[in-house]
């Protein structure tokens, strides 16, 4: 997926689409943000938040020190990674 400004060119179709993102609410917390191809209508999740991931964000924001920031980071992009591939794998 190519992106650049708020369109991307599928890699469904090789149309480029408007990105519009949008939320949708899974069972236990989780939020996925995602986008739709406006020819193909082809599912793109962008990322997947849960209750931890936002606590964590929260978290990072009061943090200080670059360093922590920068690791908490690493474990929320690995977090919102993993539910993500829950997400799509089932
Ligand atoms: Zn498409």
């Amino acid at each position: 997926m190519y992106e650049k400004g708020l369109s991307a060119v599928c890699e469904k179709c090789g149309e480029t689409t408007t990105v519009k993102f949008q939320d949708k609410l899974h069972d236990a917390g989780k939020t996925e943000t995602f986008f739709t191809c406006e020819h193909c209508n082809y599912h793109y999740t962008t990322h997947v938040t849960d209750k931890r991931v936002r606590l964590w964000q929260e978290e990072k924001d009061q943090l200080r020190d670059a360093d922590q920031r920068h690791n908490m980071q690493l474990r929320i992009n690995k977090r919102m990674e993993r539910l993500k591939d829950e997400l799509i794998n089932g």
